[in-house]
């Protein structure tokens, strides 16, 4: 099924699609724990950040390649698609030594046109079905996302998404990065049929204030969603704040989508990657 099930969703035709893990991989255990956990609740994507772009110097800033090994194994336990960030060609490369199916390019790279030249360019080395995911960059507005996304395109991958997770602005808002949901609405305009996954999680950046995106997003049509999920989120060494632990992460699916849910339980094996 691979990127199909993405694009089923996107195109409301398919249950909701949802790649969900920590913030960051911090030890093969809690990965592995958090992934039998998602797993058995029919997530078919784990996401973890393996090097992760801090906003200030000399705090956590992710294991690195060796995340990749402990990815191989929990694929080979739970049968999940794996999915992480890229920021270099050198990550590039690791990966797809490793064969991540889905690779994500985060908010503080897209909006590069350098950084983006140069995954384009270690990306035409990708297998044709490597996924790529591009979030919007920092600032409101479409140009420098669909910059973002000619130049990953250019690379001759069919298999492109995006992710929305907010932008920073200078408003009073609740939100760690308020949605405008207008640029959602006018970059998925000019490109109609590339999927939107939406990523509650940055927007929200306090976990009680997912459900009600979350909900926003449905109401608007969006049904593939990107989520962090921490076994204990409280000690999480990134984005403590804002992640579910997998049981509220079910029950808010549960909540939000309740007539898809019986479907996705029996469906969990056609909903693998
Ligand atoms: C992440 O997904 O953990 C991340 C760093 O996100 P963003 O690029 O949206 O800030
Ligand atoms: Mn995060």
């Amino acid at each position: 099924m691979k990127f199909n099930a993405i694009l089923k969703a996107n195109t409301g035709t398919g249950s909701p699609f949802i790649i969900a893990g920590p913030c960051s991989a911090e030890s093969e255990e809690q990965m592995l724990q958090t992934a039998m956990e998602l797993s058995a609740n029919g997530i078919p994507a784990l996401r973890a950040g393996l090097w992760k772009p801090r906003t200030r110097p000399g705090n956590f800033e992710g294991v690195g390649r060796k995340g990749l090994e402990w990815m191989k194994h929990i694929r080979e336990i739970t049968g999940m698609a794996m999915a992480t960030e890229v920021g270099t060609a050198e990550h590039v490369k690791a990966c797809v030594e490793a064969g991540i199916e889905i690779l994500w390019i985060g908010t503080r790279t897209s909006g590069n046109p350098f950084a983006m030249a140069e995954l384009a360019s270690a990306l035409a080395d990708a297998p044709a079905e490597q996924i790529v995911l591009i979030k919007n960059p920092l600032c409101p507005g479409i140009d420098a996302w669909l910059g973002a996304i000619e130049r990953i395109m250019s690379c001759g991958l069919k298999n492109i998404g995006l992710i929305h997770r907010g932008f920073a602005d200078f408003s009073d808002s609740v939100y760690r990065n308020p949605p405008h949901w207008e640029v959602a609405r006018k970059i998925r305009a000019e490109l109609p049929g590339m999927p939107m996954i939406i990523d509650p999680s940055h927007m929200a950046g306090k976990r009680e204030l997912i459900p009600g995106l979350l909900r926003q997003a449905a109401d608007l049509g969006f049904n593939a969603f990107m989520i962090e999920s921490h076994t204990d989120p409280t000690t999480a060494l990134t984005d403590a704040r804002q992640q579910l632990t997998p049981e509220a992460l079910r029950a808010l699916i549960d909540d939000v989508f309740p007539k898809t849910r019986s479907k996705a339980r029996v469906c969990t094996e056609e909903k693998r990657l």
